[in-house]
């Protein structure tokens, strides 16, 4: 069948696998891609570069080198492996995945797309991509990266988050598809995407197997596509971060399990800038007294919908009442060693700014 936007659908699938041939990256999940192995990083890959992921992907496998040890591992070993990637539902589908392959699955990962999206935290990309790199499925990975290039390639002016886009992009793609070859197809996919016909700024239409066909290029509007609608504008919440040490530990709690966040660890902190003179109340709140204060400087986080402006403190404490009746207990305060600090307990990287200004001094190791 001829695509509706090019001539020759079989001359671009063989550019593109040329191109892929001499020019794809050297990532580590390639070497040996097996389905735990393309499974894990493309979940890592998630709103996450590249170059961000290789250390934590290395670093995950050499404790959970099998889906039976993800299957059996503890969750705050899954989220502390993940510290600093942020979006931490990720780890935790991973591992509730892991457990529905050994229990549903006989622990081999299924082989269709389709199949593969029963498993937690799997949606039609990874499916797509998991299928076809290793499984060889005959289907289109769908994520920003192909979007791009085919609203770039069709000349596609509408807004590239829509339905119909992802839609419109399936059909196109679904017709270049070669018959075999389809996870080195998508491979070259994604590689195109990332490194020739780049997010922003200009694409390097000179170095693409695809410059012949492209309509973007022929018309000279790759930087005005794709088309998104604006983002909508973020809340902005201001908290009040403590870092409060405590006859050589340091405070911490654990945050709700539900919401942003869930279930990892944070610094006592309060909604609102608090000032100098507010500290002590809020602190005698908490049950220490005896305080000498610091300040540590203010830190900006965004998420996708917020924007956390935070104001930092550090509290040396010389008394804690420890009291913990009628709090909920995931907002029960606990105090934390160095050793826990670094080994078992997930702080989001929203607190990197405060966890850099540790103190190791004020700690004793365990
Ligand atoms: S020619 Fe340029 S705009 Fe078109 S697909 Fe290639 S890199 Fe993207």
């Amino acid at each position: 069948m001829s695509n509706k936007y090019c001539e020759n659908n079989n001359s671009l699938s063989v550019r593109l696998l040329d191109w892929y041939d001499s020019n794809r990256r050297i990532l580590p999940w390639r070497e040996d891609p097996s389905p735990y192995h393309v499974w894990l990083s493309e979940i890592m890959l998630q709103q996450t570069r590249v170059e961000a992921v290789r250390d934590y992907y290395a670093r995950f496998l050499r404790k959970l080198p099998t889906i039976e040890a993800l299957a059996e591992a503890e969750e705050d070993l899954c989220t502390k492996l993940w510290q600093g990637l942020g979006y931490y539902s990720r780890v935790r589908n991973l591992r509730r995945a892991a457990k529905q392959i050994m229990d549903d699955y006989d622990g081999i990962m299924p082989a269709t797309s389709h199949e593969l999206q029963r498993l937690a935290g799997i949606g039609p990309y990874t499916a797509a991509a998991i299928a076809s790199i290793c499984f060889d499925e005959r289907i289109p990975a769908i994520d920003g990266n192909l979007l791009r290039v085919f609203s770039r390639m069709t000349g596609y002016d509408k807004d590239i988050k829509n339905t119909a886009a992802k839609a419109a992009a399936r059909e196109y793609y679904d017709e270049i598809f070669p018959k075999e070859r389809c996870g080195d197809f998508n491979q070259a996919l994604m590689d195109l995407g990332a490194c020739i016909c780049l997010p922003n700024g200009t694409p390097l239409c000179e170095d693409c197997p695809w410059m012949d066909f492209c309509r973007a290029n022929a018309d000279g509007t790759c930087q005005q596509l794709p088309v998104t609608a604006p983002k909508a504008s973020r809340d902005i919440e201001y908290k009040t971060v403590f870092l409060i040490y405590y006859q050589g530990r340091l405070a911490l709690r654990r945050r709700p399990d539900r919401g942003l966040l869930a279930g990892l660890y944070e610094y006592p902190n309060t909604d609102g800038t608090l000032h100098n003179s507010d500290i002590s109340a809020y602190l005698q709140q908490l049950g220490f007294s005896s305080v000498r204060v610091r300040p540590l400087g203010q830190a900006k986080h965004i998420f996708t919908h917020k924007e956390w402006h935070m104001t930092g403190w550090e509290i040396l404490a010389d008394e804690w009442e420890e009291f913990t009746s009628g709090r909920p207990k995931q907002h029960e305060l606990f105090l934390a060693s160095a050793s826990e600090l670094r080994d078992v307990y997930s702080i989001p990287s929203a607190f990197a700014k405060y966890t850099s200004q540790i103190r190791p001094d004020y700690l004793e190791e365990t």
